[in-house]
């Protein structure tokens, strides 16, 4: 041993390293990720006469009611509890769209929370997914949930969602991967999923693509990487857009009338899309509403009303003038209509637009 060996800056050396420890210990512990849930109603606040029957009225409990039937969440995060609405999500309107973006965007962008978490009836879940996903410009993690049995059923689903949404919300690898959906332990990208099943806890599905990953012991594992263009990338921006371009669908079926299409012509509907039958095909009445309303200057896309494979440029019949959404089913396919006539009415331009987001 050297004799010189004095302890004391070794002493020093030990304290300083505890100390360093000791705060890295409580900064892990303070420093919870703080993430918002904005509630809007839905099935996870829905409540039954009893805990076993089917009907039920969705969007009853309050944002905190919900929270506090899942205390595990505050072990993960610092939640900070905002009431939206509470309605049946079938209800959704565009002023709760537009009030939904801003209260994201100005959260992220005063830096008042690392994450968002919307809670949502999951009749239209998917849609207010996905214009958000193409509108909030900025990497935190965005994520919805809801439930498919009301908070009173026995095995009611909404507490482990929410639990599961905020977990992936408030993990790392969540950042800068577009908004999501976490429903019944898996995850998925807001530009695919729909809801697949009317009434089964396994009710979402990314047809095209499979889910994005899966949560287990509250921590996400991606399988896959949504490539297609979203949230900061996004050329769509809603600063100063109170209302939206007017619109709409028609289903395309067994000799459907074109009735609707003369209607929505009239009523000055800026953009139809069409619920094709297989590869985004219609009738001959469509087919001569379509060419009349494309003259008039509404821009129609054709989508399918197939839940996989998508509709590209190839056409039955007539030669295909029509943007084609490819695997946008036609309720997302509104939704990127609708921002697209924000800019443009240029079909070519809004032809890209169904490539890349
Ligand atoms: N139809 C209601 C809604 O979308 C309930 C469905 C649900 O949340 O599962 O809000």
């Amino acid at each position: 041993m050297n004799k010189n060996h004095n302890p004391k800056p070794m002493l020093k050396y030990l304290m300083a390293t505890l100390i360093l420890f000791a705060s890295l210990l409580s900064f892990g512990q303070t420093q919870k990720p703080v993430i918002a849930i904005l509630a809007t109603g839905g099935t996870i606040a829905g409540s039954a006469q009893s805990s076993v029957q089917a009907s039920y009225n969705p969007g009853i409990l309050s944002v905190e009611q919900i929270i506090s039937s899942v205390p595990a969440v505050n072990e993960i995060a610092t939640l900070e509890a905002i009431q939206v609405c509470n309605i049946s999500s079938q209800n959704m309107e565009e002023q709760i769209w537009l009030q939904l973006w801003k209260t994201i965007d100005s959260l992220f962008a005063n830096k008042l929370c690392d994450g968002v978490v919307i809670t949502h009836g999951t009749d239209t879940m998917e849609e207010t997914a996905y214009f958000l996903n193409l509108t909030v410009r900025h990497p935190n993690p965005v994520v919805l949930t809801g439930s498919m049995r009301p908070a009173s059923a026995l095995s009611a689903d909404g507490p482990f969602n929410l639990y599961n949404a905020v977990a992936l919300a408030s993990s790392k690898e969540a950042y800068g991967k577009g908004v999501m959906v976490a429903m019944n332990d898996l995850f998925f990208c807001a530009n695919d999923v729909t809801k697949s099943h009317t009434t089964n806890t396994a009710a979402f599905t990314c047809p095209n693509y499979g889910p994005l990953g899966q949560m287990r012991d509250g921590k996400p594992s991606f399988f896959r990487e949504n490539l297609f263009i979203h949230t900061t990338r996004s050329q769509f921006e809603l600063k100063g857009v109170d209302k939206l371009p007017g619109t709409e669908i028609l289903y395309a079926y067994a000799f459907a009338s074109d009735l609707p299409f003369y209607s929505l012509i009239e009523q000055g509907t800026k953009g139809i899309v069409i619920a094709g039958a297989g590869h985004g095909n219609y009738n001959r009445p469509f087919a001569t509403a379509m060419e009349h309303a494309s003259k008039k200057g509404i821009v129609v896309v054709r989508s399918t009303r197939i839940p996989s494979g998508g509709v590209d440029k190839a056409a039955e019949e007539y030669n295909s003038i029509f943007p084609v959404s490819y695997n946008k089913n036609p309720q997302k396919a509104r939704i990127l209509l609708m921002l697209a006539l924000t800019q443009t009415k240029d079909t070519k331009k809004i032809q890209e637009f169904f490539e890349k987001y």
